[in-house]
């Protein structure tokens, strides 16, 4: 019989608690699943955008998961320092072993002047706000821009870009929370740039995520051939990868359409390395200097500088992982560091801790690499039973919780909320709309929606 505490409950929690229930070695085997969130799915629910439905239904699957007997949620429980968390000190008191999957939180900065300007935020703000996570701002993002620069050439750029171009009317089927949608409905962006350091063959984002900028009703998506044939890849694609050599066509047949008369314009910029954003009280533009390829497979800067109007910035340039105190913590990389899901202290393995998803492989891979990564660390996990089975927890967790001063919100909770939200989005005449804020999710995770 082993208790286990799994921290976290995104995909990489959540495959692991099915790996660990799934698995045939060890009888008797329970988890908790613990998130700091009252809603499980972690970037599931609060990352894919709200017009990606297909993706997002894998809460759908997720869900099957934490419905299974042996399997409990246990929300609005954030481990860590602080007032109302849960030390992570605490918790092999309570479990035979404890396994973080608490992601990779925040955003990488760019380290240039003008970067907190007003008008200028994390592309993690911007879908915070749009997926009505309850830690983004108040206020919002009132957008009064004309002129958009998101900076990076990921899938999460895409993302971002393409909930700037779709209208209100798009999005309205969705889920994504009722200001956003009225704030998107008041939008004054008509051209967004979204900008990369490298060229058209060393950008991030997929194909299918590429093309579907291309299918807005209401944007087009234009590309530079001056620009785009600084990548020597550029006249002849053929020699790239499948991968790379879809994304180059794509942006190739881009660059040859006749302009069309429709309300926004997606520029794809290339080659400009950002070096300031300028403006006094807010932004005004960002400076760039225009770079060229070193010849293995990076790029130089040439000295020559340009500017892109831009009054909103949304910055895109990767994610890091955040320490949780007691915790080590590989600062350079942003990860715990491991071995083969067993953290590792000043090089040891530490009995009973154990990491799997993007706080121990770093922000790469889609939903699905998750599970792989998950089986691996219950392996390793499942080999050490004979350790964690003559530790001797105490009693009942969520009992030891609350008496620790916290609220957990179990699955009944997580299932008030979301019948709180088909409530709220029928009253708005939707479907399901997400609640944006922390009392409105426990009021309603309370039973008092
Ligand atoms: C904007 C965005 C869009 C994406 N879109 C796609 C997509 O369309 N398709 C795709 O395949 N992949 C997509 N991804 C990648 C995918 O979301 C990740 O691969 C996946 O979510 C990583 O899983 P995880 O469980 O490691 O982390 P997360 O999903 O981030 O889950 C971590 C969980 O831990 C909880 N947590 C964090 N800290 C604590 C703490 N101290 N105490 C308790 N709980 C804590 C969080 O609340 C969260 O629920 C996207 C990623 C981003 C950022």
């Amino acid at each position: 019989m082993l208790r286990i505490a799994v921290v976290g409950s995104g995909p990489s929690g959540v495959y692991t608690a099915q790996a660990l229930l799934e698995q045939r070695a060890v009888p008797g085997v329970t988890v908790d699943v613990l998130d700091r969130l009252p809603c499980p799915y972690g970037l599931v629910r609060y990352g894919v955008a709200p017009d990606h439905e297909k993706i997002k239904s894998l809460q759908q699957n997720l869900r099957v998961t934490l419905e299974r007997p042996g399997i409990r949620f246990l929300g609005n429980v954030p481990v860590g320092d602080g007032p109302g968390a849960l030390p992570a000190a605490l918790l092999p008191e309570l479990y035979h072993a404890v396994v973080y999957c608490v992601g990779a939180a925040t955003d990488r900065r760019l380290g240039i002047p003008g970067e907190d300007l007003p008008g200028s935020f994390s592309a993690t703000e911007f879908v915070s706000w749009y997926s009505a996570h309850p830690d983004a701002a108040p206020g919002g993002f009132v957008l009064t821009a004309r002129s958009a620069v998101v900076i990076g050439v990921g899938n999460v750029a895409v993302d971002v870009a393409r909930v700037l171009a779709r209208g209100a009317d798009e999005l309205r089927h969705t889920d994504v929370p009722h200001a956003a949608l009225e704030a998107l409905a008041e939008s004054r962006v008509t051209d967004i740039h979204m900008v990369g350091r490298r060229g058209p063959a060393q950008a991030k984002f997929t194909t299918k995520e590429l093309r579907e900028l291309g299918a807005l009703p209401g944007a087009q998506a234009l590309v530079r051939p001056e620009e785009a044939e600084l990548d020597p890849a550029w006249a002849d694609p053929a020699g790239l990868p499948s991968a790379v050599r879809r994304n180059v066509d794509v942006l190739r047949g881009w660059a040859q359409a006749p302009p069309r008369e429709l309300g926004r314009r997606i520029r794809m910029r290339f080659f400009l390395r950002p070096v300031a954003l300028l403006g006094d009280d807010a932004v005004r533009a960002v400076r760039f200097e225009r770079t060229v390829p070193d010849g293995r497979g990076g790029v130089r800067g040439t000295g020559r500088f340009e500017e892109i109007e831009a009054q909103l910035v949304l910055r895109s340039v990767g994610y890091r992982g955040v320490p949780i105190p007691g915790l080590p913590f590989d600062v350079e990389r942003g990860t715990v560091p491991h071995d083969r899901g067993r953290v590792l202290r000043e090089g040891v393995p530490s009995p009973g801790e154990y990491v799997a998803g993007w706080i121990k492989r770093g922000p790469t891979g889609v939903i699905g690499t998750n599970r792989s990564c998950a089986k691996e660390t219950v392996a390793s996990l499942l080999a050490d039973t004979r350790a964690l089975v003559a530790r001797r927890p105490a009693g009942d967790p969520a009992a030891a919780l609350r008496s620790a001063g916290l609220d957990p919100v179990e699955w009944p909770g997580w299932l008030a909320i979301e019948a709180a939200e088909s409530a709220l989005g029928a009253r708005l005449g939707r479907g399901t709309v997400k609640i944006p804020d922390w009392d409105g999710l426990l009021t309603a995770a309370h039973g008092k929606g």
